[in-house]
């Protein structure tokens, strides 16, 4: 198979420190490689302490010093209307780099672009519309609240959409006022480096946006270490996210955490099943199966299972498994050859675990790259690995279950709890399922489609805090409570006998 090749790739990727783009200070480079080849295609810039501390003395010098905390929510809004304007422009040339990167087919990656435009849209317009809380006493006091930039936010991110996945985090944080230093995953950072371009040309000034690249012991751990940055806003694994808090606790830093899942997709007999047969296929196969929200056990009632999983592993061997860059691919290359083979370990186990229906192993057609076929395994007890363990990749298990309480069981046995499908048509079932499975997330009869405006989040091992809307602001600003009193007569007193 040929293998496309973006024009104009960088012939080595930087950090972006204070304005400019800059080698380590000890000159260290890191290889990255393209999920088809295989093959190193740039070197990057790893960065260590030394980086972070020039990037993290940036970005403090502009929280403190410079014009961005300080403009008017009007005048920063306008600014990022133009940074989503210039992604708007370039998404094409986006989603073909990021493609080249990940391994994403490129109609999704394209997607994913034109999402992270929206992210900025989103809150360049939220911070003019968003107006503070007051709270009124008549008579007696006035009280509000006065939000306020905290300062420098370091941002760790992960290798799947990653350039949406920074937009996500990048957006609120710089409206809010903040300066920040990113440090995107080491598989993936080609795409990461447009920000500095976008930004500059938009007008954001020099040490607001910092970008150090590197492995995530070395400059991940020294920002998350890093006394001057009060903020970490982190998606990736759950391992990591617990490393991070441990991390973190000395310097009492807030945390927002996305972390990974293992999501139920719960179908019962009353639904529309051909809906709900297309839905969990997207599920689990959209993005490579490389989705935090992957819908990656399926529960089905067992009247209609044995039809279900018939249909659906038809479904799977008809997926078009393809070059990332052709707009038929349905599932592309996974992100790195360590990654392929993660998910390759967990087709074998799952052979020993559950009935294979589809897939199995490479893809057919494929000798070299990341190529996986879309791979189903059908009656996975719960103590499987494949249905207690997060594979991140085009597998799935499915398994049948026979009362609303064993199917709510079922969707609660695993440390995650980032997502839940329900799919009935029974109302109360619909409500009383939501309300009882453990999931920061539920989508009810309805694919992974979100507002803008609504919390994302998970429970248990699948995060902390919830980022989206204003609980992105919140997260982004300190809450300041300014109390006035209009009439002392209504005031505490020392030694009167009156309230305090
Ligand atoms: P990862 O945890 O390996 O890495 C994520 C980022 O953390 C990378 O930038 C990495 O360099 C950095 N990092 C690693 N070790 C670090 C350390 N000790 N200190 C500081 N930073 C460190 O995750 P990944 O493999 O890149 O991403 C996949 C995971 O992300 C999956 O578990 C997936 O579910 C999760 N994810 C969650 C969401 C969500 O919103 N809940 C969204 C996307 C991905």
């Amino acid at each position: 198979m040929t293998q496309h090749v973006p024009a104009a790739l960088p012939d080595r990727i930087r950090h972006y420190i204070d304005g400019a783009f800059v080698d380590s200070v000890d000159g260290d480079t890191f290889d990255v490689l393209d999920p088809v080849s295989n093959e190193t295609y740039v070197q990057a810039a790893a960065g260590k302490q030394a980086d972070i501390d020039l990037a993290v003395a940036a970005a403090k010098r502009a929280f403190d010093e410079g014009p961005w905390p300080r403009l008017l929510p009007r005048e920063r809004s306008r600014i990022l209307h133009r940074v989503a304007d210039a992604v708007e422009a370039q998404d094409a040339r986006l989603a073909e780099l990021e493609s080249f990167d990940t391994g994403l087919p490129i109609t999704q990656a394209l997607g994913q672009a034109k999402r992270a435009a929206e992210n900025f849209r989103f809150f360049a317009d939220l911070i003019v519309a968003q107006h503070d809380d007051t709270y009124k006493v008549p008579g007696r006091q006035v009280n509000y609240v006065n939000r306020k930039p905290i300062g420098v936010a370091g941002l760790i991110t992960p290798w799947n959409t990653p350039f949406m996945l920074e937009s996500w985090k990048l957006a609120p944080a710089l409206a809010t006022g903040n300066t920040v230093v990113l440090k995107p995953a080491e598989f993936t950072p080609l795409s990461a480096s447009l920000w500095a371009d976008i930004f500059r040309d938009a007008g954001v000034p020099d040490g607001v946006f910092n970008l150090v690249n590197g492995l995530g012991e070395d400059a991940g751990d020294a920002l998350v270490k890093h006394p001057d940055v009060p903020l970490i806003s982190f998606t990736g694994e759950s391992s990591t996210g617990q490393l991070i808090f441990a991390n973190a606790a000395p310097f009492l830093k807030g945390l927002s955490m996305e972390l990974g899942g293992k999501s139920p997709a719960i179908v019962f007999a009353d639904a529309d099943l051909d809906d709900a047969l297309d839905a969990t296929v997207f599920g689990v196969f959209s993005l490579n199966g490389e989705r935090c929200t992957a819908g990656s056990r399926i529960l089905v009632e067992r009247s209609v299972y044995d039809d279900f999983v018939e249909r659906y592993a038809e479904r799977a061997r008809n997926i078009v498994v393809g070059h990332p860059n052709d707009p038929a691919t349905e599932v592309g290359a996974l992100v790195h050859p360590e990654h392929y083979e993660k998910v390759m370990g967990y087709v074998e186990i799952g052979k020993t675990e559950g009935r294979l229906v589809a897939g199995g192993g490479r893809a057919v057609g494929f000798p070299t790259g990341n190529y996986v076929a879309p791979t189903v395994f059908a009656d996975v007890p719960p103590s499987a690995r494949i249905f207690q363990e997060e594979i991140f990749g085009p597998v799935v298990a499915i398994t049948p279950f026979d009362s609303d309480e064993e199917a709510l069981a079922l969707a609660n046995d695993t440390k995650y709890g980032l997502a839940a499908y329900i799919w009935t048509n029974d109302l109360k079932r619909a409500h009383t399922f939501s309300q009882n499975v453990q999931a920061g997330m539920v989508w009810l009869n309805s694919n992974n489609v979100r507002d803008l405006r609504t919390p994302f989040g998970g429970v248990k091992a699948s995060g902390l805090g919830h980022e989206g809307g204003y609980r992105s602001i919140d997260f982004y600003t300190d809450q300041q409570a300014v109390h006035i009193t209009l009439n002392q007569a209504h005031s505490p007193r020392f030694g009167t006998g009156g309230p305090l």
